[in-house]
């Protein structure tokens, strides 16, 4: 059974002002805890156990620990219909963007998400544009796209995110293509 007894070395008080720093995070303390979020939420008609309201709740308390060691902060698709039905005007989408992006700057980084930035930052896109695709394309009448992508390729250099990059993933196609 869960333990419900939250210890006190278990908190960061600071965490809500840590998250209210970053964009998105601002309208944390607005939420009166209604549940409109969740009941709104695809994921939880999907797995009830993704609730938008506890993670709320969770930042408010500062259980960051149990929210970074949660894969679940990361199941949110970006549907914005919690964020358009709050009646507080939380934001609560990209409040948990900013929690997202403060798991980043501690080290903790979904691997799905690393995945797309790879696939990203190999191709310009999140899929390869091979042969079969132009030729769909021209079929169509639409230009060629380019297989890569050089100014994706700047802006992860310039903004760091090619730091998320997996470089094994990389090798393995390169060492593919010989
Ligand atoms: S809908 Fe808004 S006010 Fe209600 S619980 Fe969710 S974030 Fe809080
Ligand atoms: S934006 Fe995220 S949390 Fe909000 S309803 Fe959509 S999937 Fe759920």
């Amino acid at each position: 059974m869960e333990d419900k007894v939250i210890k006190s070395d278990k908190i960061n008080p600071k965490l809500k002002y840590e998250i209210m720093k970053i964009p998105g995070g601002q309208n944390l303390l607005k939420c009166f805890a209604c549940g409109t979020c969740t009941v709104s939420c695809p994921v939880w008609q999907d797995d009830p156990t993704f609730n938008p309201r506890q993670i709320v709740r969770k930042i408010i308390i500062g259980l960051e620990e149990d929210l970074l060691n949660d894969d679940r902060i990361w199941y949110c698709t970006t549907c914005y219909d919690c964020y358009e039905r709050c009646p507080q005007d939380v934001k609560i989408t990209e409040l948990i963007m900013a929690l997202k992006n403060y798991a980043v700057t501690k080290g903790v980084i979904h691997q799905a998400f690393t995945a797309q930035v790879t696939e990203i930052f190999k191709f310009g896109r999140l899929y390869e544009v091979d042969e079969f695709f132009n030729k769909k394309r021209s079929q169509l009448g639409l230009p060629e796209l380019n297989s890569e992508s050089p100014d994706v390729k700047k802006i992860y250099s310039e903004t760091k995110l090619e730091e998320y990059v997996d470089k094994s993933n990389l090798q393995n196609k390169s060492e593919g293509e010989k």
